[in-house]
């Protein structure tokens, strides 16, 4: 296990070559004209053609054989506990397995599913700067796991926000899901979470499991957190003409889940299209859940977005990647020299219909996955859990 938690970014270059298509995280230009990357010291250095790039002196070459690139996947919505593991399926290892469903980066919406998790404001900041610190120092696979998420609860103050910012809590987990329901309440919270940096998503829809609640869009709109959680319900759903009043008065990130409504995520994309604002679309799992833990849910996200949303696939994988990074304030998602080179490699499954990869993705199929590298190091090759890619990339170390 030891390699499993190694952590830091790799010293050194890397040059991934014979990249056939590059896909950026970018929606304004999902499609990048480049077939090289330069690495150093797990940073990009360098994006273009090879004959215009210096890539002497690689310790690393990643012969990509004309198959895709792309962004390492952004999950915006997880709930960890501690370490590999999640109580509420009793499952080891899902983190890893996420990291083979091309998932490099996590964002947790609270430890929600902490076994006797307090409820108490004391209790509520230790948990949440327990998660922060523990994520931050065990990384499963290399995965970047942003944790210490605090699900407010009635009795908090400006100055536990303040502390817990002062501590390194970046994030709030979903409001809603504590003793805070109210949007005068929720408001007021936020507002100081903003304040002191602190980042927030709301819990839309009915109540997820027994003991939380209904959040109806009355509520989102009056709280004016940071990111409209699950537009599409964890499970349970808002009608859709309070999703559509959501897309259009409240201008934060919409995140549509997996483990949500598919009707609504379709009609939650469809308004934001329709407003040309499609880069407030972010993605995420909303897992481990009642539903359980989806390795390959982002991928099928995407799929299900392009398929039957009819968006090109090369703009659903920015969903997932530039959209949430930018909106998350992440240094990854996007294809940019100085970001963090946390990559995946794709190519068409074995006997996809599609003629390529994207048309694979287009006509609902998720693409094989070949690789993953974050931080410019090599953390899997050919994935287990994704069917098999039609071409994986080759290392060679020297
Ligand atoms: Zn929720």
């Amino acid at each position: 296990m030891a390699e499993a938690q190694s952590t830091g970014g790799a010293s050194g270059k890397m040059v991934i070559r014979n990249i056939g298509l590059l896909l950026s995280g970018d929606l304004e230009r999902p499609i990048l004209d480049a077939d090289t990357i330069v690495v150093d010291n797990g940073r990009i250095a360098a994006v273009g053609k090879a004959k215009s790039l210096d890539a002497s002196g690689a310790k690393v070459e990643v012969d990509v054989k004309g198959t895709v690139i792309a962004p390492g996947l952004i999950d915006s919505h997880v709930h960890p506990v501690f370490g590999d593991w999640t109580p509420r399926q009793s499952q080891l290892n899902w983190i890893d397995s996420f990291l083979n469903g091309g998932v490099t980066t996590m964002i947790s919406a609270g430890e929600v599913h902490l076994p006797g998790r307090p409820r108490d404001v004391l209790g509520v900041k230790a948990l949440a700067i327990t998660a922060q610190r523990a994520f931050d120092a065990f990384r499963p696979g290399g995965m970047k796991v942003h944790a210490g998420a605090p699900v407010i609860e009635k009795g908090m103050v400006e100055e536990d926000f303040k502390e817990l910012a002062a501590a390194g809590v970046k994030l709030l987990g979903e409001v809603g899901l504590g003793g805070v329901k109210t949007g005068d309440e929720a408001k007021r919270m936020v507002g100081w979470a903003r304040k002191y940096g602190i980042q927030s998503t709301i819990h839309t829809g009915g109540p997820s499991i027994p003991g939380s609640g209904l959040i109806d869009k009355d509520v989102v709109l009056e709280a004016d957190a940071d990111v409209i959680g699950h537009i599409n319900g964890g499970h349970t759903a808002l009608p859709l003409d309070q999703i559509r009043c959501l897309c259009e008065q409240c201008k934060r990130a919409i995140e549509i889940v997996h483990n949500g409504n598919e009707k609504a995520a379709l009609f939650a994309m469809r308004t934001a299209r329709e407003l040309g604002e499609l880069n407030r679309v972010i993605l995420g799992t909303d897992s481990p859940a009642g539903s359980g833990v989806q390795p390959l849910g982002i991928l099928r996200m995407i799929a299900m977005l392009s398929s039957l949303g009819d968006v090109p696939a090369e703009q659903a994988f920015c969903f997932a990647t530039g959209n949430t990074a930018r909106m998350r304030k992440l240094d990854s998602g996007l294809i940019e020299v100085g970001l963090a080179a946390d990559f995946v490699q794709l190519d068409k499954a074995q006997h996809s219909a599609g003629k390529d990869m994207l048309e694979s993705v287009r006509m609902g199929d998720i693409p094989g996955l070949g690789m993953v590298i974050i931080d410019g190091q090599i953390r899997c090759g050919r994935s287990r859990n994704t069917p098999p890619a039609e071409t994986v990339a080759e290392a060679k170390s020297h």
